[in-house]
């Protein structure tokens, strides 16, 4: 962008300074876009934010990790209020069925699974348990999939010391519309206009390429100095405006479909999202105060999307409510997030599917990203490469965590014996040879899933380590299995003093009809 013929205003703030920012997009994204940037910058900023009522938002995003807490602290969101308003329910864990064959069951639990033993994560000693035919499942050593398995919830009680009640991790799910909608009533109490309207026809840019306005379909116009793009996978301005290019991830993530349908809620009220395997895919189960929802996502190649609507409805727990609702897309990224003055949030910069509800985290992780790195008018090309080279690593280290549970299955049916054959990321490859010769892991620094969580998942996918460390035989086997007893117990006397999760919410946060 041509700075030379930048006056300075009349205040003393400095003329390469951004003022005017336009969110093109008002679902999950654009939203929580709006309320963060107002929040943080208050009146410096001027934030507009288009989004068309003729284009629906794609609404079903509605699974959620730990890390929103310090989404929700930022723009200073109340717990129980937003979970009152967004009829929302509390997540400790991701249960997963039938993924090691029909009638299996493991939990991938948020927060510790038992204690370390000095340096050894605490599975070392499950593996050598279960060496001495004395091992149960490993999740009976973690607070986090005991409570979810007995429908038991309290958020971690920073008083409780050393007990595992102080570190309970939660996460929430909700209904997407209703957050986006909540979210909007704070950005626009925090002075962001929003205005509604399709945009159409191409960007106005200028001599370096650089977006100037928008147009809407009845004709206004509506300028700005950075642009970030929400307009979901379509990617307004990231793909079809500055062509950043699209990095496909299908030959590692099949699955390109999804059909999502709403059932009426059923007792009790789960404190977990549910994802079971199915043939062609996965199904998954998110429960919310007012109904549960429900979705199917497959790969096109191997189920018609009939086959896969009637195997859908017949398998929810409750009386559906609606329609099948059909979404399509493609894993991977743009190859950048951020051209020139457009910086693309949510689905415009990528999709990884939601088999660990991790998208609306990497919304709120490029928003943290762009204001640590907040551009002036001169865009440096350095800071903007720092952004796309974090998105980058970002993405490559979530997608592996998701391979990981794709290559793992063993079934011989068309989807999973590709899965089972077909070759992973070299970076995957080596975290799983490792791990499979005894049982070590090693999260990279930026890896948002950290080594508990591969833990989890690499054993709750079958992939048993052909030895332990060897450091565990320094402690004689009554030790390691008294040791094992003992935070049994203590999990097992925390989640007995632990209130239900329906009852925790009819208590502090029940919504309204
Ligand atoms: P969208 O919701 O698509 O919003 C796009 C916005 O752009 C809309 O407001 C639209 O009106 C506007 N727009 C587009 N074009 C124009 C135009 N020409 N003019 C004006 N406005 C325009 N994430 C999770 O974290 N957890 C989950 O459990 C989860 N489940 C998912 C399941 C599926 C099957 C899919 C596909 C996604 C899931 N996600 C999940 C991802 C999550 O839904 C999205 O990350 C989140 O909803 C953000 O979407 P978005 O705001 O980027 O795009």
């Amino acid at each position: 962008m041509n700075t030379d013929s930048v006056e300075a205003t009349a205040s003393n703030v400095s003329p390469l300074a951004i003022r005017k920012v336009v969110i093109v997009g008002g679902g999950t994204a654009g939203w929580m876009s709006a309320a963060l940037l107002s929040k943080t910058f208050g009146a410096k900023l001027d934030i507009t934010l288009i989004e068309s009522d003729e284009i629906s938002t794609v609404g079903v995003g509605e699974a959620t990790i730990p890390h929103i807490q310090s989404f929700n602290r930022l723009v200073g969101v109340d717990e129980n209020d937003f979970i009152k308003a967004t009829q929302g329910t509390f997540k400790l864990a991701i249960d997963f069925r039938d993924w090691t064959g029909p009638g299996s069951r493991y939990f991938h639990a948020f927060g510790p699974i038992g204690q370390h033993v000095g340096w050894l994560y605490p599975h070392q000693y499950w593996l050598k348990a279960r060496r001495l035919g004395r091992a149960g499942s490993m999740d009976a050593f973690c607070i986090g999939a005991q409570a979810a398995l007995r429908n038991k919830f309290m958020p971690a009680d920073p008083k409780a010391g050393n007990s595992p009640l102080a570190e309970i991790s939660h996460a929430y799910h909700f209904d997407a519309g209703l957050y986006a909608a909540y979210l909007r009533k704070r950005a626009e109490s925090q002075g962001v206009t929003r205005i509604e309207g399709k945009i159409v026809g191409h960007a106005k840019r200028a001599e370096d390429g650089f977006i100037e306005s928008v147009t809407l379909e009845r004709g206004e116009t509506v300028a700005g100095e950075l642009f970030i793009d929400c307009s979901g996978f379509r990617g307004l301005l990231i793909e079809q405006a500055l062509g950043a290019g699209f990095e496909d991830w299908s030959h590692w993530l099949p699955c390109n479909r999804a059909l999502a349908v709403p059932c009426a809620s059923v007792t009790p009220l789960t404190p977990y999202t549910r994802v079971t395997k199915r043939e062609a895919g996965w199904q998954w189960r998110i429960p919310l105060q007012h109904r549960i929802g429900n979705g199917y996502v497959y790969s096109s190649d191997h189920i018609s999307d009939d086959e896969a609507a009637s195997n859908l409805l017949g398998r929810l727990d409750g009386e559906a409510l609606g329609d099948p609702r059909p979404l399509r897309f493609t894993p991977g990224k743009r190859n950048k997030a951020w051209v020139k003055n457009v910086v693309a949030v949510g689905l415009a910069s990528g999709f990884l599917e939601p088999l660990e509800s991790t998208s609306i985290h990497m919304i709120q992780t490029a928003l943290f990203r762009l204001l640590s790195l907040f551009p002036d008018k001169r865009f440096a090309c350095a800071d903007i490469d720092a952004y796309n080279d974090q998105t980058d690593v970002e993405y490559r280290w979530i997608r592996d965590f998701i391979i990981a549970h794709y290559k793992l299955v063993d079934e011989p049916t068309p989807l999973w014996r590709y899965c089972r054959n077909m070759a992973v990321p070299e970076s995957l490859q080596e975290k799983l040879d490792v791990f499979a010769s005894a049982g070590r892991i090693f999260a990279n620094t930026h890896d948002l899933f950290r080594e508990v969580s591969w833990i989890q998942v690499l054993i709750g996918q079958g992939l048993i380590p052909e030895r332990y460390d060897p450091a565990v035989d320094l402690t004689s086997p009554e030790d390691i299995l008294a040791h094992l007893d003992g935070v049994e117990q203590v999990v097992s006397k925390c989640v007995n003093s632990m209130p239900y999760h329906s009852d925790y919410i009819a208590r502090t946060c029940r919504a309204g009809p």
